[in-house]
C-alpha cells in the first residue's frame, strides 16, 4: 500500500498527517499530490464527496508556497462559510510545524474589518467565499495580483449557487501564468466552461465513477400519499433512534413548517435555511455538529458544503427538481468511507422521477414500505433494552436503594423488566397500535397479515422471513459489512439477504423462507470473539413486500471489500473491548421478547 512517505511530501508535513491520524493516502490524494508537487500545472480533480479533497490539494499548496515572504500566494475559493472556516481549520492543522505560514478565512456574515486587518498581517493562504471576496477586491482589502495558486473547491457547488459570475470576476484579477486546480464531486455543463476558459490543459484525474453518487449510499425509496409525508418521516425516524441526518424540503417555509412539527413532537430537530440570520444558522450548525440536533431539515442552498461526517441517513422530504440537486443530496451521507442511506419520500406521481436518477446516478433504487406501527414498537423496544443495558451505574442512586427497594418489594425480576420497559415503550405503543399502514402502493396489508397470530404468522405471505440480530453499528457494521458478514457465516449466495437495517446495537435482514433452517441452525450457539451472536425470526415481516430490487454497486469492485476489512478490524477491537456479554443473554431473548407483547 502506498504510504504518504512515497509521495514526495517534506518530513514536517508527513509529522502533521500523523497527527492527524491519517494512515495511508485516499486515492485523490495519490493521484493529485504527486502531480501537484512535481509540476507546475492545472488540474482537475474529480472525486465524490468526503473521498478527502481538502488534503490533496492542501498539503501541495503549503508545501509550494514561500512561508518567508507575506505576499498572499495561494488562493482557495470554496461554495460556503461552513466549508471556508473547515478549510481553513484543516489548512492550519496541516501546517502546525511550518513556520510563518498564515492560512486566513474570507467569508461573508462577518466582520469585513477583522478579516481585512488579518489579511494586512499577511496571508499567504487565503480562503474565501466568492461574495465575500469579490466584495474585498472591490474594496482593494485584499490583493491576489500576485497568487501562483488558485484552488476552485466543490467547483460544482459553488456554480449551482450561482457564482458564476463573481468567479470569473475573481479571476480575472489573477495573474494569468498561476496555476489553477479544480476540485468537484461531479463535472456538470458548467464546470467544463469553466475548465475551458480559465485552465490550460488541464491534468484531469477522476476517482469512482464521473456524475455517480459514492457507492457506499445504499438509495431506498417509500410510497405514501401526498398528505402523508410527514407520518412517514415520524415513522422513518422512530425506526431509526439514533439517526444522524439531513432532510431535505423544497420550500424554506417547508423546511420551516417540517421542522417545528418534528421538535413539536419532542424530536432534536432543526431548521436550516436562507431566511435565518447567520448567527441563528451557526446556532444550528453547532448543534448539529455536536449531535444535539438529529435531524436537520434543510434547503438545498442551505445544505450545500455541509460538511460533517457519521452522517446516517438523508431524507428527501420531496425530491428536487434537478436529478443533480438529488446527487448532491445523497453525498452529504456515506462520506468517508462509511455507508449511509438515502431516502426519498415519494408520492406515485413521481415515481418516474425515481428512473431518470437512477438513469443519473448508475445505482437502483431499492422499494421500501414504510414501517407498521408493530415494527417500530418492536425496534423501540430492543433499542431501549440495549440502552437499559449499557447505561452505566450511577452510583449516587445507592443512597436510595433501601427506600426503592421498599417500594418495589415483591416485585420479581421478570415483571420489574416488563415494567421499566414499559414506561417508555407504552409511549410508542399507544401511538402506534391500530394507526394505519402508510404505504399506497399495491400490497399495502402484507405486513398486517405478516402479524396475524396464529400459527405461523411469522411467515409472511411472499414467502420472504425478517430476522432479528443482536448485533448493529456498535459492533462496527453498516448494511454492507453485515450482510457480508451473514452471507459468509451461513454460506448464502450474493443476493440471499436483502432489506438489510441496522441499529445501533441490533439489526433486521429478510431472507426467503427457504434460508431461515439454515440461518437458525448456524446462529445457534453462535460466537464472535466469545460473544453470542444471536439470531431470531421477526415478529413483525418488516419491510412490506417483496425482495427489492439489487443495488449494482454491491456486484464486486474494490471499495467494498477494503470497507469490509476495516470493518472486521473495527469489530473486533469494539467487542474486546465490550467484554464477553453473560452466555445466557443469547438463548433467554425469545422468551422475554414475546413476553412484552
Ligand atoms: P472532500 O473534500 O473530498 O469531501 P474532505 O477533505 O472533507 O473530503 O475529507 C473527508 C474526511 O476524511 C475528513 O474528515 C478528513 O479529515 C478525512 N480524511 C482525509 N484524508 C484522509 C486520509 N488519508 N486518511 C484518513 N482520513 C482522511
Ligand atoms: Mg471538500
Amino acid at each position: 500500500m502506498t504510504k504518504f512517505e512515497a509521495l514526495g511530501l517534506k518530513q514536517s508535513l508527513l509529522n502533521a498527517i500523523s497527527d492527524l491520524g491519517f494512515e495511508s493516502p485516499s486515492e485523490v490524494q495519490e493521484k493529485a499530490i504527486p502531480i501537484l508537487l512535481e509540476s507546475e500545472t492545472d488540474l482537475v480533480a474529480l472525486a465524490q464527496t468526503g473521498t478527502g479533497k481538502t488534503a490533496a490539494f492542501g498539503f501541495p499548496l503549503i508545501q509550494k508556497i514561500h512561508s518567508d515572504s507575506r505576499t498572499t500566494q495561494g488562493l482557495i475559493l470554496s461554495p460556503t462559510r461552513e466549508l471556508c472556516l473547515q478549510i481553513t481549520n484543516e489548512l492550519q492543522l496541516y501546517s502546525k510545524y511550518e513556520k510563518g505560514v498564515n492560512v486566513v478565512a474570507i467569508y461573508g456574515g462577518a466582520s469585513i474589518t477583522d478579516q481585512a486587518r488579518q489579511i494586512k498581517r499577511g496571508a499567504q493562504i487565503v480562503v474565501a467565499t466568492p461574495g465575500r471576496m469579490k466584495d474585498m477586491i472591490g474594496r482593494g482589502l485584499v490583493d491576489i495580483s500576485k497568487i501562483d495558486y488558485c484552488v476552485l473547491d466543490e467547483a460544482d457547488e459553488m456554480l449551482n449557487m450561482g457564482f458564476m459570475e463573481d468567479i470569473k470576476d475573481i479571476l480575472s484579477n489573477t495573474p494569468k501564468e498561476k496555476s489553477t486546480w479544480l476540485f468537484s464531486a461531479t463535472m456538470p455543463r458548467e464546470v467544463s466552461v469553466i475548465a475551458k476558459k480559465f485552465m490550460h490543459s488541464p491534468q484531469e484525474i477522476t476517482v469512482g465513477t464521473k456524475n455517480s453518487g459514492a457507492t457506499t449510499v445504499q438509495h431506498e425509496y417509500y410510497v405514501v400519499g401526498g398528505r402523508d409525508r410527514y407520518p412517514a418521516l415520524k415513522r422513518l425516524a422512530d425506526t431509526n433512534p439514533d439517526i444522524f441526518s439531513v432532510i431535505f424540503c423544497r420550500t424554506k417555509r417547508d423546511t420551516q413548517k417540517v421542522a417545528e412539527k418534528l421538535i413539536e413532537d419532542g424530536y432534536n430537530a432543526g431548521a436550516l435555511h436562507g431566511d435565518l440570520s447567520q448567527n441563528q444558522r451557526d446556532l444550528v450548525m453547532n448543534s448539529f455538529r455536536k449531535k444535539q440536533i438529529q435531524m436537520l431539515v434543510a434547503t438545498d442552498v442551505a445544505a450545500r458544503g455541509i460538511d460533517v461526517d457519521d452522517i446516517t441517513h438523508v431524507i428527501n422530504y420531496q425530491l428536487p427538481d434537478e436529478i443533480e440537486t438529488y446527487t448532491h443530496r445523497s453525498g452529504r451521507t456515506g462520506r468517508a468511507g462509511k455507508s449511509g442511506i438515502s431516502m426519498v419520500i415519494v408520492t406515485r406521481s413521481e415515481l418516474r422521477k425515481i428512473k431518470a436518477i437512477e438513469n443519473k446516478i448508475q445505482q437502483d433504487f431499492i422499494s421500501k414500505k414504510i414501517p407498521t406501527g408493530m415494527e417500530i414498537c418492536e425496534i423501540q423496544l430492543y433499542h431501549l433494552a440495549n440502552k437499559i443495558k449499557d447505561t452505566k451505574v450511577n452510583e449516587e442512586v445507592d443512597n436510595y436503594l433501601p427506600a426503592i427497594n421498599d417500594v418495589l418489594q415483591g416485585i420479581d425480576r421478570e415483571e420489574l423488566i416488563k415494567k421499566i420497559i414499559s414506561v417508555e415503550f407504552t409511549r410508542f405503543f399507544n401511538y402506534y397500535n391500530k394507526t394505519k399502514d402508510l404505504n399506497t402502493s399495491d400490497s399495502g396489508d402484507r405486513a398486517e397479515r405478516g402479524r396475524s397470530r396464529d400459527g405461523d404468522s411469522r411467515v409472511p405471505a411472499d414467502g420472504n422471513v425478517r430476522y432479528f440480530i443482536n448485533v448493529g453499528e456498535k459492533d462496527g457494521y453498516d448494511w454492507m459489512s453485515l450482510k457480508d458478514f451473514l452471507r459468509d457465516t451461513v454460506n448464502l449466495g450474493k443476493d440471499d439477504i436483502f432489506k438489510v437495517d441496522v441499529k445501533d446495537s441490533f439489526s433486521f435482514f429478510n431472507t426467503d423462507a427457504a434460508a431461515t433452517e439454515a440461518i437458525l441452525k448456524t446462529f445457534t450457539e453462535f460466537k464472535v470473539d466469545g460473544r453470542f451472536v444471536n439470531v431470531e425470526v421477526s415478529k413483525n415481516p418488516g419491510g412490506g413486500g417483496g425482495r427489492g430490487r439489487r443495488d449494482r454497486s454491491r456486484s464486486g469492485g474494490g471499495r467494498d471489500s477494503r470497507d469490509n476489512d476495516r470493518n472486521k478490524g473495527r469489530r473486533r477491537d469494539r467487542s474486546a473491548a465490550k467484554g464477553s456479554p453473560s452466555s445466557s443473554s443469547g438463548k433467554r431473548r425469545t422468551k422475554r421478547k414475546s413476553d412484552f407483547f
